[in-house]
């Protein structure tokens, strides 16, 4: 028995910088601030944590009230910036989804740093939405390694006999497979997002892979 974690940017699908440019939008639009963005990283990162930064860096207060209409605008304009930008699910992904949700033995989650309602509604543009039992999310973590501990607790609730070593993180970055490390879970680091192969190795996940087209890693799920 097996619980497989997916990452969604650059491991599931690539939104074309939809959710980047609807940040950006409501930054402008929303909130008048004006300037281009520059040394705030995204790639492995939980929203939260971008977010905050994004708000700090035009010096807004990272107030309730500012914080609240930041997500009801950047929810209400994600969809839209979905269906304008060349975005798409990566190859391999909607056949192996296919084929794991056929395996009663397995089950499959979300570990992303996405604000879950983010996440809802990529999932949902990509028909990607209705293979997974639930997820952690990147709403109240400003680490990564805390989505990750969310995740462990999420999988205990799902199947409480499962041991770490049971549990897959699949990701894109070096944080993914950290992430995973720090809960004890197996990893699978996909080149299909902005780091090589070569970025990636370093890191040291259990698998490296190309793209999701490459499924020697199943083997050893079970
Ligand atoms: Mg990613």
């Amino acid at each position: 028995m097996s619980v497989l974690l997916f990452d969604i940017d650059g491991t599931l699908l690539n939104a074309g910088g939809a959710g980047q440019v609807a940040m950006e939008r409501v930054l402008f639009e929303d909130f008048g601030v004006s300037g281009p963005i520059h040394d705030i990283p995204a790639a492995g990162r939980t929203d939260r944590a971008i977010t905050e930064d994004l708000l700090r860096f035009y010096g807004l207060p990272l107030s309730e009230e500012v914080w609240d209409r930041f997500l009801t605008r950047y929810f209400s304009r994600l969809p839209a910036g979905l269906g304008c930008t060349s975005g798409l699910v990566l190859p391999g992904v909607r056949s192996l989804l296919d084929q794991l949700q056929q395996d009663e033995r397995l089950e499959l989650g979300l570990l992303t740093g996405n604000f879950a309602e983010g996440a809802r509604l990529k999932l949902q543009h990509f028909g990607l939405g209705d293979y997974f039992s639930g997820g952690a999310y990147g709403d109240a973590h400003l680490e990564r390694n805390d989505v990750a501990r969310e995740a462990w607790g999420l999988v205990k609730s799902w199947r409480p006999q499962v041991q770490p070593s049971d549990v897959w993180v699949i990701g894109d970055t070096p944080s993914d497979i950290a992430c995973g490390k720090a809960i004890g879970a197996r990893t699978v680091a996909v080149a299909t997002g902005i780091f090589s192969i070569a970025d990636l190795a370093p890191h040291q996940p259990d698998y490296l892979i190309a793209s999701l087209e490459d499924r020697a890693w199943l083997d050893e799920v079970g």
